[in-house]
């Protein structure tokens, strides 16, 4: 039996056990021949230096610090870009400054593999903007926060003038529902302060010099709809991860975004997140920007590069 690369690789993403189901050629085969019988995927995939720019270590018991490294290690990702956000609504600031403690000991404990997002809520200012320089002194960088206040609340406006002075990305969490009856998603979202493609287009225009982290277009949102919302915003990035992989999303995204926005990204859905990206119709030179550099080169713009 043959099957196309394409056909492989949409099967195996929507398997629990994902990539390595395949037949053993192509684990093993020497063929460089997408086409081919025996084509080896893990080849052309190790063949691809990689950030993770969005995953969680400590949010579910399943997600320690020794998982996410087994799996980087045999997906081949050099570095993961981690938080735990929180995600009550009423939890007071020190449960933030607790989640940020726990990366900033991961990260001593694997040095060299983590880069550490701080997490707030910015209904607790002054705290907030004490905890940035706190954890920045530790060696984090960038922000991640969740849907306790949108991205285009006043609230948000010195957190995000700090980032700016800092160089340094917002990573936020964000989601278009997919509307029904007609109405579109900033009527339907699952919780209120869910931030939306508007909201990051009002900061956006507010702020140019901010780098925006639009999360998971792969998260079950409206993702054809976010990212036609998103595309005259050259300092809006978009991730790509989540669990949700239909199989146009790279190319659409790609068509409207253009290829130094996207970031390649797990939200800890490991298979899937380097499936879609070699399912895609893409060229190496996009395929490299898209795992390694565009990622790369955000962090260059603060001094915060690999390598
Ligand atoms: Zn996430």
């Amino acid at each position: 039996m043959t099957i196309n690369r394409r056909e492989f690789l949409s099967d195996t993403a929507l398997s629990a056990a994902g990539l390595f189901l395949g037949s053993a050629a192509r684990l093993t085969g020497s063929d460089d021949n997408p086409d081919s019988p025996s084509y080896n995927v893990m080849k052309e995939l190790m063949k691809y230096r990689k950030i993770d720019s969005h995953t969680h270590v400590y949010l579910s018991p399943e997600t320690g610090p020794e998982v996410l490294l087994d799996f980087a290690d045999r997906l081949g990702i050099e570095k993961l870009v981690i938080s735990r956000p929180v995600t009550g609504f009423d939890a007071p600031h020190s449960e933030y400054a607790v989640s940020n403690d726990m990366m900033i000991s991961v990260m001593k404990k694997f040095p060299g593999r983590f880069i550490a997002q701080f997490t707030l809520n910015p209904q607790y200012p002054k705290e907030s903007i004490e905890e940035i320089s706190r954890c920045v002194a530790e060696g984090m960088v960038g922000l991640k926060v969740y849907y306790q206040v949108k991205i285009n609340d006043p609230l948000y406006y010195p957190v995000i003038e700090k980032m700016i002075d800092l160089k340094m990305i917002i990573l936020m969490h964000s989601y278009s529902g997919l509307g029904r009856g007609g109405y579109r998603t900033k009527y339907g979202n699952l919780y209120p302060n869910e931030s939306t493609p508007e909201d990051f287009a009002e900061v956006a225009r507010r702020y140019p010099e901010a780098m925006l982290q639009f999360a998971h277009i792969g998260a079950g949102g409206d993702w054809e709809y976010e990212c036609k919302a998103l595309q005259d915003f050259p300092n809006i990035y978009v991730d790509v991860s989540g669990s949700n992989n239909e199989g146009n999303i790279l190319n659409y995204a790609l068509k409207y975004l253009g290829e130094e926005r996207l970031f390649f990204g797990s939200d800890n859905s490991y298979y899937q997140s380097v499936s879609k990206i070699l399912a895609a119709d893409l060229t190496e030179s996009q395929r490299k920007k898209i795992f390694f550099e565009n990622y790369n080169n955000m962090l260059k713009k603060g001094g915060y590069n690999v390598a």
